[in-house]
């Protein structure tokens, strides 16, 4: 196998005069070892400039990161500062973009189920709109405002009936989905002509969600198709095309650019007549290349006939999305970046489950020894955030790197955090 393609690296991935891995001017030994590991490295240039790709193709404040993608405050502010909205589908998601100093009018609500509680403080904290997805949270909605809380600005998550082709746990956009009102049962004009006649709320906009991780940039015209014809005869002056833009994970997978998707949804949206203002939400297009684990071997066991097992100081507790989809990723040496990689091994964390895979066939380069530090690309999204303190493993640090310098943006956890929430 071939070296790893530095496609799938962050912009700033060189190769430093020791032959070493060097992202954002950081030498990825040196940060390993300044930081420990397991260790989230981000490119913070990277960062920006997805986000810069994205407002050039959408324009400013329409495109709505997803911060479930990846959220702290040093990516919440990030993504403030270029000019995004922050998608946030709980109240914990909401009061880390608050308190990370994100005003509540860059931020919009999602979510299927948001309780009472959620929803009175996105309303008063005043939001800048919420995607109401069922009747009853129209009903919950209704209620607030009977009990003083602000008007609402809502959207509503129509789901337009298009299977995108994905994982089917991350597929949204179909007949069978726990989101949105369903267009083609009625459901979705039912909602509007209540919101429209609601005192409670001002309707302005639709919205719809195909799926995450979405490769064909066609599938995003369907929908903006569909869409369009029920839109246009409302006369709403917003429609959110949201859906999940893919990107590369391993050699040989291509994916649009946040350019070309622009191009798509924009050139759809143009023939179908609509002139509502078009509203987009990335998450994982802006993060998932941005970053790299750094893993150090610690264990490796050769089953003669079977296979080798290289065993890593993490595993589903920092990145679940293999055992969760089957996700496949790549991995290769800090210390040798361009090598050939024609040796194979699975890489395993250290949790007590057997399931517990990094990468169920991985080509390496031969001569991978206990104490070398392994990196995995295009980790920025759905690793961080998904990740669990399983087996009580603090969760690793995050680091931005740019310039040469190294910044922590969010600490390892200690293992007295770990008993933090205990009380009895
Ligand atoms: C998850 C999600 C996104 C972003 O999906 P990505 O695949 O990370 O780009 C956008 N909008 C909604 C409503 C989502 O749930």
């Amino acid at each position: 196998m071939a070296p790893v393609s530095w496609s799938l690296l962050p912009d700033s991935a060189r190769i430093d005069a020791g032959g070493g891995l060097e992202i954002g001017g950081c030498s990825a030994a040196a940060l390993a070892a300044e930081f420990g590991t397991p260790v989230f490295v981000y490119d913070e240039g990277h960062l920006r400039r997805r986000c810069q790709e994205a407002v050039a193709a959408f324009g400013r404040e329409r495109v709505v990161y997803a911060t479930k993608a990846f959220l702290c405050a040093a990516m919440a502010r990030l993504a403030h500062e270029e000019g995004l909205l922050l998608d946030v589908a709980t109240g914990g998601e909401l009061f880390v973009a608050l308190r990370s100093g994100v005003p509540a009018t860059s931020c919009v609500l999602h979510g299927n189920n948001k309780s009472l509680d959620e929803l009175k403080m996105a309303l008063h904290e005043g939001v800048r709109h919420i995607n109401v997805d069922s009747f009853d949270e129209l009903d919950r909605i209704e209620y607030l405002y009977s009990q003083g809380a602000p008007r609402a600005r809502v959207q509503l998550r129509i789901t337009p009936g298009v299977h995108a082709h994905t994982h089917e746990y991350i597929a949204t956009g179909q007949d069978d989905s726990k989101f949105g009102f369903n267009l083609a049962n009625g459901d979705a004009q039912r909602a509007v002509d209540r919101a429209r006649r609601s005192g409670a709320m001002e309707l302005v906009g639709l919205h719809c969600h195909i799926g995450s991780n979405v490769f064909a940039a066609e599938s995003f015209g369907h929908a903006a198709r569909l869409m369009a014809a029920f839109a246009a005869p409302l006369g709403l002056p917003e429609l959110t095309l949201g859906g999940g833009l893919g990107v590369a994970y391993v050699q040989g997978e291509e994916a649009p650019s946040l350019g070309r998707w622009g191009e798509v949804v924009l050139g759809a949206c143009r023939e179908a007549g609509v002139e509502a203002a078009v509203f987009v939400e990335p998450g994982r297009s802006i993060v998932a290349s941005a970053a790299v684990t750094l893993y150090t071997v610690g264990t490796i066991k050769d089953i003669p006939g079977i296979r080798r097992y290289i065993a890593v100081d993490g595993g589903m507790s920092d990145n679940p999305r293999p055992v969760l989809y089957g996700s496949g990723y790549e991995a290769f040496l800090a210390r040798a970046p361009g090598a050939e990689r024609p040796a194979r091994a699975r890489i395993v964390g250290k949790h007590c489950e057997s399931g517990d895979v990094l990468i169920f066939d991985a080509a390496l380069p031969e001569g991978v020894k206990v104490g070398d530090l392994l990196v995995t690309p295009v980790t920025g999204a759905y690793g961080h955030s998904m990740g669990s303190n399983y087996n009580k493993v603090p969760r690793p640090p995050v680091v931005f790197v740019r310039g040469g310098q190294a910044r922590l943006v969010v600490r390892r956890e200690t293992y007295e955090d770990l008993m933090r929430c205990d009380v009895g």
